[in-house]
């Protein structure tokens, strides 16, 4: 099985709340942006049970299509960067057409 492992970084997370979060970086194997219409962290989990991995998350799919980092649904920046907004995480290097 061949397992895609060239995915944007999420280089910095600062949603502490997530428990995918731990220290400002994720540490999910891969997230996805695109809740709805909005570049929301569609894998944002609330919860106080934090993750012991030590590896950094990579974007698996973004659903933003409007972004110009989006092609076929994909990411193709070199990295990204999560903030929170209006009490939900979002991709901050979301750049509109
Ligand atoms: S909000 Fe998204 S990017 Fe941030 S730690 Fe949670 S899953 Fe990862
Ligand atoms: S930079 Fe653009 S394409 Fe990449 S995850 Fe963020 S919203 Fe999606």
């Amino acid at each position: 099985m061949i397992i895609a492992t060239d995915m944007p970084e999420v280089a910095k997370c600062v949603v502490s709340q997530c428990a995918y979060n731990a220290d400002d970086a994720c540490h999910a194997r891969a997230i996805t942006i695109g809740e709805g219409a909005d570049p929301d962290c569609d894998t944002y989990f609330d919860s106080n049970k934090h993750t012991r991995s030590s590896r950094t998350a990579g974007v698996g799919a973004c659903k933003i299509e409007d972004c110009t980092h989006n092609r076929d649904f994909e990411c193709t920046a070199d990295s990204i960067q999560v903030g929170a907004s209006a009490g939900t995480a979002n991709c901050q290097t979301y750049t509109r057409h």
